[in-house]
């Protein structure tokens, strides 16, 4: 599932082949053509061809393509979501549900096996108000030790179901969590209240270490992440936890072995030395 530094992947390398495009046409899957949702009483497809891409941007998990005459297109790519780009005449990709052709003679395509992703045309007051309901985001200056203590503090859910929360960090996801909780020797379920200031800071610099490194490495692939070119990122071979509890694999640190738990819903790696759970 994207999550922060695949959304970040797609958009750096998106901005240059979209950003001042002119969109010219639309078409939608008639089988699935709840892909592309408007505000009420506006037909999306029919709103953009005319409409310049303005900038681009990221919030969160979030992709925000500004365009022409106030207009945002919210693109959520949600579990199996991918947006490429295209030559105008190459054959349809698989799970293809949306094209938006360019003045380039390039499309703007958006695929997804699961149909949980979607492309929404939205007003700027829809774009404030998703800015409002996203917390933090980890990469800017805002987000430090001082102001992941208040958002933690008093709260007896676990640290890990926390920060996959996205009304308080914008942006983490499973893979990222737990990877940032091993860095910081958090113990998944620690309640989040209980942290002292040492393991915040600890925690704050663990979250952007991951996410800037993987944003180095193009994203994480597992199974259906691809940039906007079809390529896989770089980031799984770094990966230190993730995914590994519960299968005999040593911790990368101190040799003991990684187990797997359920926290929050989500099946989470630790290591049990590396990361006690404090009484
Ligand atoms: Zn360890």
């Amino acid at each position: 599932m994207p999550e922060l530094p695949e959304v970040e992947t797609v958009k750096r390398l998106l901005e240059p082949l979209i950003a001042g495009r002119i969109i010219e046409s639309v078409s939608v899957n008639p089988d699935f053509p709840s892909v592309l949702a408007g505000p009420d009483g506006v037909d999306a497809a029919t709103t953009l061809p005319g409409l310049t891409i303005t900038g681009i941007s990221r919030r969160g998990k979030y992709m925000l393509l500004a365009l022409s005459g106030g207009w945002y297109l919210i693109v959520h790519l949600r579990m199996t979501g991918r947006l490429l780009v295209m030559e105008h005449d190459s054959p349809p990709v698989r799970f293809q549900h949306a094209v938006i052709t360019l003045d380039s003679g390039m499309d703007l395509r958006f695929a997804d096996q699961r149909k949980f992703g979607r492309v929404q045309l939205a007003t700027v007051d829809e774009v404030k108000s998703l800015n409002a309901r996203l917390g933090v985001e980890p990469l800017t200056l805002g987000f430090s030790p001082y102001r992941l203590e208040q958002l933690l503090s008093s709260r007896s859910a676990p640290v890990k179901a926390l920060l996959l929360n996205q009304h308080i960090v914008a942006g983490l996801g499973n893979i990222y969590a737990d990877e940032a909780l091993y860095r910081a020797g958090i113990h998944p379920q620690t309640p989040g209240g209980e942290l002292n200031l040492i393991q915040i800071t600890a925690l704050v610099e663990a979250i952007k270490h991951v996410l800037k490194l993987a944003i180095r490495n193009q994203g994480t692939t597992f199974s259906s992440f691809e940039n906007p070119y079809g390529e896989a990122g770089g980031n799984a071979s770094f990966l230190r936890v993730y995914g590994k509890g519960g299968k005999g694999a040593p911790c990368p640190r101190c040799g003991a072995e990684l187990e797997r738990i359920i926290v929050g819903g989500r099946g989470t790696s630790f290591c049990p030395l590396c990361q006690p759970r404090e009484v």
